[in-house]
């Protein structure tokens, strides 16, 4: 694509990557077949050839952001299914990103929608006040129906309808600590600990670090670490998101010090794909663009990891079908889709995967949030397909898509690593039934 920036915008290095990013696209279309906005609502403007020209537009021209782009820019659910598709190799979302913090910084949204967005960037982030609000949503659930009426009040309504009604306690686990390996030494590991996931389900972690210490992995859990900062860099708040990555770059590069890191352990993939970027986020930074490259190097999910380690034959091989749920930020944020697969029929049970076009349900960071109508209609259509499996548990490995696909389907939503650490020995996974079984494969 032929572009026309200016010296002087050129001079700028976000303008500069994104004018890289720009030239690569050669206008073939190929991205917009496997984009679930344009596939929903079959609009140019909600694909990715559409956002890119409007994003073009806006920065060359140097203009603040405006409603129409600030639409079909906020429809865009990250899922990076273009990216893969994209024969040129466009890199979409460092584009989309850099249009997000423009957007952040020269859109003036009307009130709700700032209230509702700085409420999120408020609470989501921080665990403690998560599980308050996620506490006070009792209060607000019988008025589900008559937010719902009101659009401005709709993404409370979605937030109502995503709470669960009961909220696990706070993880020991979770608190600054070394967890040691038993027998043989076999690495040494950080762990995310994270925002929501550590408040919906403190068990994916507990699960995963008793697997590990069982495998003969040390688990360090360092002082200091905290949400990865994707939420607000999804809305753009890009001061937001680059203080989580470099508390974070900072907790790691002390774990690093006082005993080296084989690998940092992360259980949400969408947690993931923002912590292998923390080199690109933080490349102008003089103090952190090499701390953050390394931590951005040892970033694993923790499928990737396990698939790597050789593990012994499993303890008792369950045979249970399986639905496999590859989440978008698992497949295309973190280019992870043979390991978990492998790795849970390794272990003995029938991996099946959904019938799909396209991979995304809709959840995306807040955007089950913040576009529920288009989320609920991704949501539905992946349910349906899942379902069609004839699958007894689904497995997937991020909380977001745990959440959303819970709120609407039939079957247990577990993570990967509940299956696997069942199948090596730990507990069978809450409301997984060991009565719909097949021989194992
Ligand atoms: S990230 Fe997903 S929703 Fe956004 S343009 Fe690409 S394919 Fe479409
Ligand atoms: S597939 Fe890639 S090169 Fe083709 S239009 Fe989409 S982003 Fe541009």
């Amino acid at each position: 694509m032929q572009t026309n920036f200016s010296a002087t915008q050129l001079a700028d290095p976000h303008v500069a990557e994104s004018e890289k990013i720009l030239r690569k696209c050669v206008h073939c279309g190929f991205c917009t077949a496997t984009c679930p906005t344009y596939v929903t609502l079959g609009n140019e403007l909600d694909s990715p050839r559409g956002r890119i020209y409007l994003i073009k537009d806006m920065m060359e021209n140097g203009r603040p952001a405006d409603k129409e782009i600030v639409t079909h820019i906020d429809r865009c659910l990250s899922c990076l299914a273009c990216m893969t598709t994209c024969p040129s190799g466009v890199n979409y979302m460092h584009l989309v990103d850099h249009a997000r913090a423009h957007i952040e910084t020269t859109y003036r949204r009307p009130l709700p929608d700032r209230l509702t967005r700085a409420m999120l960037a408020f609470v989501l982030p921080y665990p403690g006040r998560f599980r308050a609000a996620l506490k006070l949503a009792g209060l607000g659930r019988p008025f589900i129906g008559l937010f719902e009426k009101l659009p401005v009040l709709r993404p409370v309504a979605a937030m109502l309808k995503l709470a669960p009604s009961s909220i696990p306690p706070a993880s020991p686990m979770a608190s600054p600590g070394t967890h040691a390996g038993q027998g043989a030494k076999r690495g040494r590991v950080a762990i995310l600990t994270g925002c929501a996931q550590s408040v919906l389900d403190p068990a994916i972690n507990e699960t995963t670090i008793s697997l590990l210490t069982r495998l003969g992995v040390e688990v360090v859990v360092p002082e200091g670490e905290g949400c990865c900062g994707a939420l607000v860099h999804h809305m753009g708040r890009e001061d937001q998101a680059l203080a989580s990555a470099r508390r974070n770059v900072d907790a790691w590069a002390r774990a690093i010090e006082q005993g080296g890191l084989d690998a940092i352990i992360i259980t949400a993939s969408g947690c993931g794909t923002t912590i292998k970027n923390y080199g690109f986020m933080l490349r102008l930074d003089p103090a952190y663009a090499e701390k953050a490259a390394r931590v951005s190097a040892l970033a694993k999910d923790i499928t990737e990891y396990l698939a790597a380690l050789d593990l012994p034959e499993p303890v008792r091989k369950p045979g249970t079908i399986v639905a496999y749920h590859s989440a978008c930020s698992m497949q295309h944020g973190q280019k992870i889709t043979r390991q978990p697969k492998e790795l849970l029929a390794k272990a003995g049970f029938v991996v099946r995967e959904p019938q799909q076009r396209w991979p995304s349900r809709g959840s995306a960071g807040t955007y089950n949030i913040l576009q529920s109508e288009i989320s609920a209609r991704l949501r539905d259509r992946k349910v349906r397909n899942i379902e069609a499996t004839g699958a007894s548990v689904v497995a997937t490995g991020n909380i977001g898509c745990i959440t959303q696909i819970a709120s609407a389907a039939r079957l247990p939503v577990v993570h990967t690593i509940k299956l696997l650490d069942w199948a090596y020995g730990g507990p069978k996974p809450e409301g997984v039934s060991e009565r719909k079984q097949v021989a194992a494969e």
